[in-house]
């Protein structure tokens, strides 16, 4: 029986489509029922609600979680996320996706998430801080540099990620860095860290159009959510010689055919919070966006984007998953059957989860790395994983996502063999 069809869960849920794309790659490799199982299920989950004083003296309770999917390959790594839509469902999807990602760039991680169910953008600092401190606490039991090791993702940051480092390390009584990653520099954070999954992009995108023979001179880009991700990666993308033709967010988007300053656009969005309003360009829909006739498409917002539904019509070449499954499996078969190539999310995205295991080992050894060699051995990673995917994809005859995840699963699965079934 597939891993799938033993859980029930609505249609285009995250957790269900991270199950049908484990389920494809799955049936490509001899696993036993049990082992398959065991690969696909989270190792544990913790749901939390927690008392937080907010700054008029109400009390308010906020649910929160954190999922361990593997530990096979080593201690768990993944971002914990602030937004209202989060689910125990989008976290479990979410730390698969991330055993896989850590598996198939080759780092001896298995993957995590987790999240809070708030949206950061309605609490002040104070509230923000008084709940992260209070979430930190409640997950500690799951949390610790050798067992479980968080980082950022939406709605949170690095001075989130200081929080969670000081509130594990008062409890410990000694300061302990190598708990979290993605910590500003001045705490032990690496240099790159904040560039390094638009810098992922960016290196994959190249090797891609290397590869499919597409030159990135001039090659026109859209990019829907203009956070850490999809900011960092339009700027590198634009020093590739892109074009960067639109770009949205939360509040909205902006596109200009003839092309638009991602520098400018970075300074714009910082300066007034949003890309909505940059001088120069029209306002676009977020739906409109991603129909937009592009050569590169970069989703780097949130899952289920591209959907069986607007597949038909979205114009590019080539997907670059900057967002963790922003492409649902239905809308993997429209595109494939278009000629639409997607450079999957746990490769093309790992550049953060691979500096925050430099974060980790430097930490670790209190030995700390100049930008230039982070950058220099990120580019490596990628390189050599989004070659290996290449090599997979040819020899099975498979899409890419299909091939990565072969790998990803393979390797954990070769890793479980060896440990053995414990007892
Ligand atoms: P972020 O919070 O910095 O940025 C997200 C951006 O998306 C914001 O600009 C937000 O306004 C926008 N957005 C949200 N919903 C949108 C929508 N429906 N349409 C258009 N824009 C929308 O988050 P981030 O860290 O850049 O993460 C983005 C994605 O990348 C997430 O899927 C995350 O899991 C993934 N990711 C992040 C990292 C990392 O290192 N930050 C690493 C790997 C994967």
């Amino acid at each position: 029986m597939s891993a799938q069809a033993l859980v029930m869960a609505p249609k285009e849920d995250p957790w269900d489509a991270a199950l049908r794309q484990f389920d494809r790659a799955a049936d490509h490799l001899p696993l036993k029922r049990g082992i398959r199982e065991f690969l696909a299920y989270p190792k544990r989950e913790l749901t939390v609600h927690f008392p937080v004083k907010m700054d008029d003296d109400s009390v308010r309770i906020f649910t929160g979680y954190r999922v361990h999917h593997s530990t096979v390959l080593g201690p768990t790594k993944g971002g914990i996320r602030y937004h209202q839509d989060v689910s125990l469902n989008e976290i479990r999807a979410l730390a698969m996706l991330m055993s896989w990602k850590c598996a198939v760039v080759g780092l001896p991680y298995g993957g995590a998430k987790g999240g809070v169910v708030v949206n950061p953008k309605q609490l002040s600092v104070n509230e923000l801080e008084h709940l992260t401190r209070r979430y930190a606490t409640e997950i500690s039991i799951m949390m610790s540099p050798e067992g479980d090791i968080p980082a950022p993702d939406v709605g949170t940051n690095p001075q989130v990620m200081a929080w969670v480092m000081d509130t594990y390390s008062m409890h410990r009584g000694y300061s302990t860095p190598s708990v979290v990653t993605g910590k500003p520099v001045a705490i032990g954070g690496s240099q790159g860290r904040i560039e390094a999954t638009g810098r992922g992009v960016a290196i994959v995108t190249r090797e891609a159009a290397r590869y499919l023979e597409m030159n990135l001179t001039g090659a026109t880009v859209a990019i829907q959510g203009f956070g850490n991700v999809g900011s960092v990666a339009a700027v590198l993308l634009a020093k590739l010689g892109c074009r960067i033709i639109a770009a949205s967010d939360t509040s909205g988007g902006v596109v200009n055919t003839r092309g638009l300053d991602a520098d400018r656009l970075v300074e714009h969005k910082n300066r007034t919070g949003s890309v909505a309003g940059f001088p120069g360009a029209d306002a676009i829909t977020n739906t409109a966006l991603l129909e937009l006739p592009c050569d590169v498409l970069v989703p780097s917002a949130l899952e289920g984007q591209i959907t069986e539904e607007n597949a038909p019509r979205i114009h590019t070449r080539l997907i670059v998953e900057g967002a963790n499954g922003p492409v649902t499996p239905g809308a993997d078969d429209v595109l494939a059957a278009r000629k639409i190539t997607v450079i999957p999310d746990i490769l093309a995205n790992a550049g953060g989860v691979i500096v925050s295991y430099f974060e980790w080992v430097q930490g670790l050894q209190q030995f700390f790395w100049t930008e230039e060699e982070v950058n220099e051995n990120l580019e490596r990673i990628m390189a050599r994983s989004f070659a290996h995917v290449v090599a997979v994809a040819q020899e099975r005859r498979v899409a890419w996502r299909t091939a990565a995840l072969i790998r990803a699963i393979d390797r954990v699965a070769g890793a479980l063999y060896t440990r053995g079934i414990y007892p």
